[in-house]
């Protein structure tokens, strides 16, 4: 079985409850999204991708020796039947998973496995997606999850909070400032109103910058 990937990389996790942990990158190919923010559009559309065989992949993960993989795109759950095959390989093979996605698209029961972290994005207008999530996916979510909620201006973080506090959410929640966007701002107002959520900016783009394969 052949898999769409744009690129495979070891850096640190710069995002999020994992933050800091040296991680596997395995960026899958193809997103029907267009976030005016995307940092991935090489991942989203043209020609930037390679079909290997899965097996091939694994070889490659592998050589790498990091026991921690980040599943990432452009949105990997397009890619339903070759994820499910990859994923059973790497659980089996003893691999912790973080699956990123996008928030529009119901995670296959093979991301329930306690070793699969799914960080699911709550898309907020900034982005020009917020139509897409689907929010019961976002209730649906584990102890174990996190919701990111990327926040570009106030109007994005007055739509986050108000979803934050209309809804209960088992999963962790994670605000995350656009990169160059006003941290200081976004955590005073997260202070002001004593929310029970985590901000977490990209510390791989405060360490190097916006660039890709970091
Ligand atoms: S969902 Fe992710 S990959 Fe797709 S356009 Fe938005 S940010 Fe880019």
């Amino acid at each position: 079985m052949k898999i769409k990937i744009n690129e495979i990389f070891f850096s640190l996790q710069g995002e999020g409850t994992q933050v800091g942990i040296p991680t596997t990158f395995v960026r899958l190919f193809g997103c029907s999204l267009r976030c005016s923010w995307c940092d991935s559009m090489y991942a989203v559309e043209g020609d930037d991708y390679k079909e290997v065989k899965v097996q091939e992949l694994i070889a490659d993960i592998e050589k790498i020796k990091c026991k921690n993989i980040c599943i990432t795109g452009g949105e990997p759950l397009h890619q339903k039947e070759e994820l499910v095959f990859l994923t059973n390989i790497l659980l089996e093979k003893g691999y912790r998973i973080l699956l990123e996605t996008a928030g529009h698209i119901r995670p296959m029961d093979i991301f329930k496995n306690s070793n699969v972290l799914i960080s699911m994005d709550c898309k907020c207008p900034g982005s020009g997606m917020d139509k897409k999530t689907n929010l019961s996916l976002l209730k649906e979510l584990e102890a174990k999850d996190q919701i990111k909620f990327v926040i570009k201006d106030l109007k994005d973080y007055e739509y986050a909070k108000n979803i934050v506090l209309k809804n209960f959410f088992k999963a962790q929640v994670i605000f995350q400032p656009v990169y160059g966007s006003n941290l200081e701002s976004l955590v005073n107002m997260v202070l002001k109103d004593n929310l029970n959520i985590r901000v977490v900016p990209q510390i791989h783009k405060i360490i190097w910058g916006d660039i890709r394969g970091v």
